[in-house]
């Protein structure tokens, strides 16, 4: 994959420079921002780095007039400069929804990303485009993150589960370390039924699709909560929205995209005739398809874009209070979006290359760094992502990465719910096992978009097999769970389940 041009920070001392990577994005990318701080990085910009920072064509307008309905502006918080003894900091950012190949920093056309890019050329920081997500949805890769288990193995795999308390959290670890710990969820998936606020200190997950956290208030209320423990240790998780449908509106003037309106996907509307159905039971006539899915992408993009921007938010709220010192910092994403390949739409289903490609950025400053092993194209699972946030160490071996999917009883049959699973074996070998099409092999090299379906050796399909087994024996018991009613709910409103259940 391609590596962002280090020249682009050459030189620049780790310390502080998560400061310096912010400050150039966000002249560019941030111009949603409060006022308050772009005015602070421009001054700081032109002082410290004059002609060296990454420019990216952005020219929002300060009005923002493509924000979501419900989402709004808090009042921006002073923050205080950083000292040179301040304490550690561990921060796990996930950018829900993110693919890696439609973030510019893993080569996309169209820059989506730059503050991704610019933090990834920074010294220490390390890139991986090939990141697999153990599961194709929010709430199982969040568990995989948060206790560093595959979801076979804790087996939140479904909606009103909870997670069983036999599984250690990372905020409990933490917190048993005496970190201060908290979660800031856009996402109303990460609720407190779930379980996985267990050893949270502090946490915010609004119960709507689309709150102020989908927006520039996500860094305001960690900002806001960080100046409640100045002087502590912190382990902090946040998980940015803003990729996740509805995709929003694009502005005119937009550098890159075209004005549309918001591209909302009905998913409770079974009967419905709005295209996301036709498309997903193969009516789309060819001559819709193609502007259709055009329309849907670009809004996706303009998704991700804002992802964008609201990680630099973070990285700015964390550089004003001095946490880039002694920081140990995971950017990632939950899962990938499904834009049409395949004839699939949304997230879920079987692990294909575009829902189970996700970036990594890890990134440490203050102390010696353990680089991940392994080149820099090759898939990596997340799961090894949970002891190199407690520990700053890399699992030896790494552990093979692999992804899953199940269906739900009661499914509707145009949502792309299937049990399956994917094994990575090497950079460019994908083993896939689907109950509708049984045991395939991929060569990603030769056939990246997944068409071309070979047969698996002898020993591939026992391996598969095998994997496979324990992912329907971990459906089968998950579906005897009694669901909770609450999260069920919540969890239909989000589209992630047909609600025949209920
Ligand atoms: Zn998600």
């Amino acid at each position: 994959m391609r590596r962002p041009d280090a020249r682009i920070h050459g030189g620049i001392p780790a310390r502080g420079a998560l400061a310096l990577a912010v400050l150039g994005v966000c002249v560019a990318a941030c111009s949603d921002a409060p006022r308050s701080l772009r005015g602070a990085w421009q001054n700081a910009r032109h002082r410290q780095h004059p002609g060296r920072l990454p420019v990216h064509p952005d020219t929002m307008p300060d009005a923002n007039p493509e924000r979501l309905p419900g989402e709004v502006d808090d009042d921006p918080l002073p923050g205080r400069a950083g000292g040179a003894d301040t304490p550690h900091t561990v921060v796990l950012v996930v950018l829900d929804t993110v693919r890696a190949d439609h973030t510019s920093a893993c080569g996309y056309d169209r820059p989506t990303t730059p503050t991704l890019t610019a933090l990834a050329a920074e010294d220490g920081a390390t890139l991986r485009c090939g990141a697999v997500a153990p599961a194709t949805w929010t709430l199982p890769t969040h568990a995989t993150l948060f206790t560093g288990v595959m979801p076979e193995e804790h087996g939140l795999l479904r909606k009103g589960q909870r997670l069983d308390p036999r599984h250690t959290t990372l905020a409990e670890q933490f917190g048993a370390r005496g970190y201060a710990t908290a979660l800031f969820s856009a996402n109303p998936v990460l609720n407190e039924a779930t379980g996985l606020q267990r050893g949270m200190d502090h946490a915010e997950s609004p119960p709507r699709l689309v709150s102020p956290l989908r927006g520039p208030a996500l860094a305001e209320h960690v900002g806001t909560w960080l100046d409640t423990v100045p002087e502590r240790d912190v382990f902090l998780t946040v998980n940015v929205f803003d990729a996740h449908d509805p995709y929003p509106p694009i502005a005119a003037g937009h550098p890159f995209l075209p004005e549309q309106p918001v591209v909302t996907l009905p998913t409770q509307q079974r009967q419905s005739t709005h295209p996301f159905w036709v498309f997903l039971r193969g009516e789309l006539p060819a001559s819709r398809q193609e502007a259709w899915l055009a329309t849907l992408t670009n809004g996706y993009d303009h998704g991700v874009e804002r992802a964008d921007r609201r990680l630099s938010e973070l990285l700015e709220a964390l550089a004003m209070r001095g946490r880039d010192a002694h920081l140990r910092l995971a950017v990632t994403s939950d899962h990938g979006e499904h834009l049409g390949e395949h004839g699939l739409l949304r997230h879920d289903g079987p692990p294909w290359e575009t829902v189970a490609r996700v970036p990594l950025v890890t990134w440490q400053t203050g102390e010696a760094v353990a680089p991940l092993p392994g080149p820099e194209a090759a898939p990596v699972s997340l799961v090894a992502l949970t002891p190199w946030l407690l520990d700053g160490v890399w699992p030896s071996p790494m552990p093979t990465p692999r992804s899953m999917s199940i269906r739900y009883a009661g499914r509707v049959p145009e949502l792309p719910f299937e049990t399956a699973v994917g094994l990575w074996e090497g950079s460019q070998d994908k083993l896939l096992w689907r109950e509708s099409a049984g045991a395939q092999r991929f060569d990603l090299g030769s056939d990246p978009g997944e068409r071309r379906p070979a047969q698996p050796r002898v020993d591939e399909a026992a391996r598969l097999a095998s994997a496979a087994a324990r992912v329907q024996r971990a459906r089968d018991a998950a579906m005897d769970e009694d669901a909770d009613p609450t999260l069920s709910r919540l969890l239909s409103e989000l589209g992630y389940v047909d609600g025949a259940e209920e």
